[in-house]
């Protein structure tokens, strides 16, 4: 699709009343035919709604570079640089990897990118030829968190296990978030019991996610994240638009829901374990 223009955004929902923060968008990402939104409009749109920090993802050496630039730009960001799960193959087929390692390495040195990630195993977009090169580019992100004292953000699609045991086999950074959580119930024990976080996206939201909201209301509030993943996997009711961080609201309200807790405790909780992981900004 394309040339289909902007689609009408939703409209602001009624402000969270403790600040949280958005742990995983990407400020540089646009859906097909659609343009990147100005960074300075989405952020002041979500301060407007009680969402005024938010850590920017970057997936490839170009947008791990953005990730830099405009986290130095805006005090409301901070940055996340790796090498997504299916870029590693490509990467490989092209005999790159250790220039691209060696760029994120760099990147991953600026004070405020505080994220390793996303890293991680990505089974529903990577064949199988590709499966190597993913786990060994996920033990070498696993590794640069630890030496850098940086919180490792997982992607994980269609991968629970193996993500489950690598993270076992090389040792889990002190600080480890599954981003846009995907699991059920037993998984979401397992995660808790290892002392991740559990990072919950518009995806909970979602009619059909009973088995993840299941997997939310076995999560201790200091396990839990909040991330939009925008601009995909908008909340309900907005489904189908442009995701964007000040429709955290929606998630988070959702999320209170089915934990049976109040909208202020929760948000309390969410914005002291986001400082617990990248600590002040
Ligand atoms: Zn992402």
């Amino acid at each position: 699709m394309s040339g289909a223009g902007r689609s009408t955004p939703p409209p602001a929902p009624e402000p969270l009343p403790i600040p949280v923060v958005d742990n995983h968008t990407h400020l540089d990402l646009a859906r097909d035919g659609e343009d990147v939104p100005d960074v300075r409009a989405v952020i002041e749109a979500a301060v407007a709604v009680g969402v005024p920090r938010m850590v920017q993802i970057g997936c490839d050496l170009p947008s791990a570079r953005f990730t830099v630039e405009v986290i130095d730009r805006h005090g409301a960001l901070l940055g996340g640089v790796a090498l997504h799960p299916n870029e590693a193959p490509r990467l490989q087929a092209c005999g790159e990897v250790d220039s691209a390692r060696n760029e994120i390495e760099r990147l991953a040195s600026h004070p405020r990118v505080r994220v390793i990630g996303e890293t991680g195993l990505d089974y529903y977009r990577t064949a199988a030829d590709g499966v190597a090169a993913q786990q060994d580019s996920f033990r070498w992100h696993i590794d640069l968190a630890k030496r850098t004292g940086k919180t490792l953000q997982v992607h994980d699609r269609d991968a629970h296990d193996d993500v489950l045991r690598i993270l076992a086999e090389e040792g889990a950074p002190a600080h480890t978030v599954l981003h846009c959580f995907s699991g059920d119930v037993a998984m979401a024990r397992e995660c808790v019991e290892r002392g991740y976080f559990l990072s919950f996206a518009g995806t909970v939201t979602f009619k059909n996610a009973t088995g993840l909201r299941n997997a939310l209301a076995v999560t201790p509030a200091e396990n839990l994240l909040v991330e939009t993943d925008a601009p995909f996997l908008t909340p309900a009711p907005h489904r189908g638009a442009t995701n964007s961080p000040y429709l955290v609201p929606l998630t988070v309200r959702a999320m209170a829901a089915v934990l049976s807790t109040d909208v202020p405790s929760l948000c309390t909780a969410l914005a002291a374990n986001s400082e617990r992981l990248y600590g002040p900004w």
